[in-house]
């Protein structure tokens, strides 16, 4: 399977919120699959489709990255139905490489969301876990962690970025 082309900030695709997806055939067997491979090879522990250019409600998300193929989870059209707690973690993100920055989550989570074969599930999840689906779910939603962040911060940080990409440390596939 093709590893696909990972987005970067300021990509306005990741700055839109995502649409449903409609039918599970094979384009979307086909764009998991990549998407698999593609956050395997990045190394990253999660992927929504829109960091890699598709603009559809889905994310694959495995905290082993490849080790253990039971801890893989295909969520499409996911949702959250209720969240608990608080957890404050040093989080980066495939689509903003080279930074990272304390977040605030939930530290637990229940969701809802479809799988691979077109079976809807609910999802208990808490720590970097809960995290992780939270970081997706924000990617479809339009979201960056960057928005999680107080204002100060956040414009701190989007200069450093953009100063980055300025002097071509932004290193583009
Ligand atoms: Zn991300």
């Amino acid at each position: 399977m093709p590893i696909r082309k990972i987005v970067y900030y300021p990509d306005p695709i990741l700055l839109r919120p995502t649409e449903p997806v409609d039918e599970i055939d094979d384009s979307i067997r086909t764009l998991v699959a990549d998407m698999i491979e593609t956050a395997y090879a990045a190394p990253g522990v999660g992927l929504a489709a829109n960091q890699v250019g598709v603009g559809l409600r889905l994310t694959v998300i495995d905290l082993s990255v490849g080790e253990a193929p039971d801890q893989l989870r295909v969520l499409i059209n996911p949702r959250i139905l209720e969240e608990r707690g608080r957890q404050v973690e040093e989080e980066g993100c495939l689509s903003v490489p080279g930074f990272t920055a304390p977040v605030a989550r939930p530290s637990w989570v229940r969701v809802e969301a479809t799988d691979l074969d077109g079976k809807r599930h609910e999802i208990v999840s808490e720590g970097l876990m809960a995290r992780a689906i939270c970081h997706e779910l924000d990617h479809l939603d339009g979201r960056l962690y960057l928005h999680r962040l107080s204002s100060l911060k956040r414009e701190r940080l989007k200069k450093r970025i953009d100063r980055a990409i300025e002097q071509g440390e932004w290193a583009r596939i």
